[in-house]
């Protein structure tokens, strides 16, 4: 089941949907047309109903907030290194909003667009896309690209996000969805004692300000082994300095699973709260993930009077390597010309 409404209206007079999608398991997600924003993923646990991503209840919120919570991010998510990158010989420059490097596609990236939502299926499996149109230099990328995101909500309980893109011209393309999950509640504090599990031997080692080195670096004796049901709480507390350069956990895993050649959703991990009894797994054609534990919030005023802290939430945001324009040893992001784009990410929760 969908149901529309509005959630509120910006200064220009444009309105911002809200699409709610029910499957017949009672699990409820909702979306808003701003940022096609994940707001709300709520399951009816056994332990009452839990809300397990983070949000906010009104659009000035939205429309405030620097830690694209719940957004679809792009044309490129997490960073370009000083936002230049080379493409067919041609030196580009794009939009440096954070520390001297492009994060998240620009200030005025994907997620600050109000995207046009299509309801796909109503009944079984609910469905909604969202499009949108970039033109050609926005935020600096070249290329006009046409870009959909699906979410749908299946009847396994699975929330599948679809990413569909067409430029025309050579461009780069690296979408994510930057949802902060607690499967406690998206009010129920620390996650530190959340396990997880990534199915990534490697991750990518970073400078200070989050820009890859190059390396691609065995996880093996370093908190980044996640290869066996590991409490967050350890990593956390490490003194690497890979741990201490982003104050917690901000970097990026290399998927073991990744196959270039196919797009099917393969295995990335799973994540428990025992707390809760909710369990989630990931799948996606992506080739890394970013798990980001919120490090730099501090009472951040969320939905339903929750005051959000760091370490409260944690993102498994399905990408390609930060950086990977600047890194010729790491899986390419550009789009060619007029080829199609696809890649898929699941969320299946258990509860
Ligand atoms: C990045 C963090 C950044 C956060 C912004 C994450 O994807 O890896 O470095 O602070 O997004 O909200």
């Amino acid at each position: 089941m969908i149901k529309h409404s509005q959630f509120g209206t910006l200064a220009n007079g444009q309105i911002v949907d809200e699409y709610t999608l029910t499957n017949q398991q009672g699990v409820e997600v909702d979306i808003i047309s701003l940022g096609a924003i994940l707001k709300s993923w709520k399951l009816p646990t056994k332990n009452g109903e839990k809300d397990i991503v983070l949000g906010f209840d009104t659009l000035d919120e939205y429309l405030a907030d620097q830690s694209y919570i719940g957004a679809t991010v792009g044309r490129y998510a997490n960073r370009i290194a000083q936002g230049q990158f080379s493409l067919n010989g041609i030196q580009y420059q794009v939009d440096v909003n954070q520390a001297g490097n492009c994060l998240h596609g620009g200030k005025q990236g994907f997620h600050s667009y109000v995207w046009q939502a299509e309801v796909i299926s109503e009944d079984k499996n609910p469905s909604v896309a969202f499009t949108i149109t970039s033109i050609d230099g926005d935020q600096g990328f070249p290329g006009k690209i046409q870009v959909k995101v699906i979410y749908t909500l299946t009847e396994e309980n699975t929330l599948r996000l679809e990413y569909f893109a067409k430029s025309d011209q050579d461009t780069l393309f690296n979408p994510t969805n930057h949802s902060y999950f607690n499967l406690a509640g998206h009010d129920s504090g620390s996650v530190a004692e959340h396990q997880v599990l990534l199915a990534a031997s490697h991750y990518t080692p970073t400078d200070d300000n989050g820009i890859p080195t190059g390396e691609i670096a065995p996880v093996k004796n370093s908190p980044f082994d996640l290869s066996q049901m590991t409490a967050f709480k350890e990593p956390l507390s490490s003194a690497h300095p890979q741990i201490k350069n982003a104050n917690g956990i901000d970097k990026n895993w290399c998927l073991d699973n990744f196959n270039p050649i196919q797009k099917d959703a393969n295995y990335a991990g799973t994540a428990v709260s025992s707390a809760s009894g909710v369990e989630m797994q990931i799948h996606t054609s992506m080739p890394g993930i970013q798990i980001y534990t919120a490090n730099h919030f501090a009472d951040m005023k969320g939905k339903n009077g929750a005051i959000y802290q760091a370490y409260e939430s944690v993102c498994f945001e399905s990408q390609f390597y930060a950086d990977s324009p600047n890194q010729a040893n790491f899986p390419s992001t550009t789009l060619k010309a007029n080829d199609d784009f696809y890649s898929v990410t699941e969320y299946k929760v258990s509860f």
